[in-house]
């Protein structure tokens, strides 16, 4: 017999472990993965890897990966399954859906994502917009990016992508990327040490806050105050472009009369930072030229005002003169020769008729498919290749979605697909979230494990983990594109979101052109003239050029060419176009008596370096890092309360009880607590009543998602 010869391979590849993409190297051998490594020659993460990535081989090759397509034999949540083939998951999916379709029309079929970059929503949209359905929603939406991205673009036509390489001053409000995102950890290190200047704002003295020149302990949700105490200072002491104003904004005027209302001793009292600082601050912001405010999620998170609060930071940036400028926050449009995401996704095949069946488009009318036409046609209108994609902009309102399924108002929903996300773990209102999934006639998840969602699934499907599958990340803000190969085949019967959502789609008629990721790929890169093979192996990544001022040319993608610090948008729609400070709706201040009760604020939703939201809680190189869930409070609360360091502790709000072990930490304000997300112990019993822990640690089992308590525009 001759000799085995051992084969040994690298791989290029983009890390989805999070949604930072960083660029890889894996090593090969005999078909195992031996070595991964950061990939020094990505031009954005240059040779970053966390212990996320690192860990990934052991995900991989996880003993308790779902491994082949599963159906439920016994009551919904009993782990009771039988395996079938992906033949049979097929047929019968489709058939349901079509039953349902004819019954009670397609939007009664909804499709929830979770924020995993290892799936594609453009991918998943194109699906829903083909079967006739509006109602794609995620647990992060409403919560993350969307508000951001619907905002910025109605206030200067896009999303500010920061330029950081060049930026002298940054503002990290309510992000802490030390923990978040560490390439731009390493970024702002890097400017530092080249003398700009860092300003944090946070409740919680983080890592990011510690590096700070200056850290602004802010009071939770008080954020819109802030920034417009901010405004009141920069538009006072004239530190504003006079020049950008007048040329290119409207509404100046009407805000300068708005900010009066908001001096700094008042906006003191309100956010709990000392005027002074708030005076410095802004200061500091305004003169520090070119400056940027990193996006982070922390507005999009506060509920009854985040889109106000939004609307405040994009106004600093444009009257401070750092919109579209070396150093400052690029408006870049989508890559403009590479075929889009917007594009793949089809939204003109969805009828006018079913787009405005959107949930929750009527009460919350940011949210409308309507608003995201007329994006679109001023993002073509100034030269941009495409708008921002529809999944960025336009989803479901997602507790208006659960609470349809419960209610049948204002219309049946009776199907969910449910894709790479953990809903029980990651939206609000958890006991809410469960009684949905319970009366819902179809719900198939398509996940890496049996997560608490998938044992309530009728069909739980396998999925493949990042290194099974080709990726090009497309940038959003950003106008690069990145690429990755696969390592390795999919292992059992796993599959990709592409190739499930394609088969199903197929078998219900629609029409999918691209055989695989690698065909979709390779047609998006055709006008560049390479094919995907070389693209990933030789190529890899495209950014071009930064191009400043581009509105000089062609004016912004709004509806007046300008900045709209008075929103001509907001006012037609019956809000009010200028920002304006409104107290959070769960705060001492505004709470209902029965909140009044509890003692403490909590907080929610810090990163953990080593997990991505619910992920990873099953590998146990992680779970050594960070094996429990961890309350931080203040060493005089905890004193107070009796409770020392590693004890655990309930926490209670007016929707019930969890228990999480305590970190005395004196980097929180003594009244607020911080309780970490995502928890559950895929170790514990996956059949009903434990769920995997599920109602244990999980903060959402006492995070309240009242649409009454929501922001009023987009319903964060
Ligand atoms: S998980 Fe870590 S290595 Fe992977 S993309 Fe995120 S930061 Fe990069």
């Amino acid at each position: 017999m001759p000799n085995e010869i051992s084969t040994e391979q690298i791989k290029r590849v983009l890390c989805s472990g999070c949604t930072t993409h960083c660029g890889l190297l894996v090593k090969i051998k005999d078909g195992q993965i031996v070595s991964i490594k950061g990939d020094p020659s990505d031009p954005l993460t240059r040779g970053h890897i966390c212990e996320k990535g690192m860990a990934a081989p052991k995900l991989l090759y996880h003993r308790e990966r779902l491994k082949y397509p599963l159906k439920r034999t016994g009551e919904r949540g009993e782990g009771k399954w039988t395996r079938i083939s992906w033949k049979q998951a097929i047929d019968e999916i489709a058939k349901k859906i079509e039953e349902i379709k004819r019954k009670y029309g397609p939007e009664a079929i909804a499709l929830i994502h979770g924020s995993s970059p290892r799936y594609a929503e453009y991918i998943q949209r194109r699906f829903m917009n083909l079967l006739g359905s509006p109602n794609v929603f995620s647990s992060a939406s409403q919560v993350c990016w969307d508000n951001t991205a619907i905002i910025e673009c109605i206030t200067y036509g896009w999303m500010a992508y920061g330029d950081i390489e060049h930026t002298q001053c940054i503002v990290e409000w309510g992000s802490n990327p030390a923990c978040s995102h560490l390439p731009r950890w390493r970024s702002i290190l890097k400017a530092k040490k080249r003398g700009a200047k860092l300003i944090v704002i946070d409740p919680r003295l983080t890592k990011t806050a510690a590096k700070a020149d200056i850290w602004l302990q802010i009071r939770p949700g008080t954020d819109c105050a802030l920034a417009l105490g901010w405004l009141n200072v920069i538009i006072n002491e004239e530190l504003y472009d006079k020049d950008f104003v007048k040329n290119w904004t409207i509404g100046f005027e009407k805000l300068k009369e708005r900010v009066q209302e908001y001096p700094p001793e008042k906006v003191s009292e309100i956010t709990h930072i000392p005027a002074e600082k708030i005076r410095e601050s802004a200061r500091i912001y305004a003169t520090t030229k070119p400056a940027i405010i990193s996006w982070g999620v922390s507005l999009d998170h506060i509920g009854k005002n985040a889109s106000q609060a939004i609307r405040a930071r994009a106004i600093l940036r444009a009257i401070t003169g750092n919109l579209d400028v070396r150093g400052g926050e690029i408006l870049c449009g989508l890559h403009p020769r590479i075929i889009s995401e917007t594009e793949i996704e089809e939204n003109e095949k969805l009828s006018k008729e079913q787009k405005e069946k959107l949930l929750g488009t009527k009460r919350f009318k940011l949210l409308s498919w309507n608003l995201y036409d007329q994006i679109n046609k001023y993002a073509k209108k100034v030269g941009y290749r495409a708008a921002i994609p529809s999944y960025s902009l336009v989803n479901a309102h997602t507790p208006t979605v659960w609470r349809a399924i419960i209610t049948g108002e204002p219309y049946p929903v009776k199907a969910v697909i449910c894709q790479d996300s953990n809903p029980l773990l990651t939206c609000a209102n958890t006991k809410l979230v469960y009684r949905a999934i319970k009366e819902l006639e179809l719900f198939v998840v398509h996940d890496i494990f049996m997560t608490p969602t998938a044992m309530l699934a009728d069909y739980a499907l396998p999925a493949v983990t990042w290194l099974e599958r080709s990726h090009m990340d497309h940038g959003v803000a950003g106008n690069y594109v990145k690429t990755g190969e696969k390592v390795i085949e999919p292992m059992w019967e796993c599959r990709t979101d592409f190739d499930f959502l394609r088969e199903l789609g197929i078998k219900l008629g629609q029409e999918w052109p691209w055989k695989n990721l690698e065909e979709l790929y390779e047609y998006r890169l055709k006008p560049l003239g390479y094919s995907w093979k070389d693209f990933v192996t030789k190529i890899r990544w495209d950014v071009p050029p930064f191009e400043y001022k581009r509105y000089e040319k062609r004016g912004f993608a709004t509806p007046s060419g300008k900045v709209e610090i008075y929103s001509t948008i907001l006012e037609k729609l019956g809000y009010d176009p200028l920002p304006k400070y409104e107290e959070p709706a769960e705060s001492p201040i505004s709470a209902s008596e029965k909140s009044k009760k509890h003692s403490l604020v909590l907080i929610t939703g810090g990163r953990l370096k080593c997990f991505h939201h619910s992920e990873g809680r099953q590998i146990d190189m992680l779970r050594k890092i960070h094996p429990e869930p961890l309350v931080q409070i203040h060493p005089k609360t905890a004193e107070k309360l009796g409770i020392k360091d590693g004890d655990w502790v309930w926490i209670e709000t007016h929707l019930g009880k969890i228990k999480q072990k305590t970190k005395v930490d004196p980097g929180v304000p003594l009244n607020i607590v911080h309780a970490e997300h995502g928890w559950w112990f895929p170790e514990k019993p996956g059949e009903e009543p434990t769920l995997y822990g599920l109602w244990e640690s999980n903060i959402n089992v006492i995070i309240d998602d009242n649409p009454d308590k929501c922001d009023p525009m987009i319903g964060s």
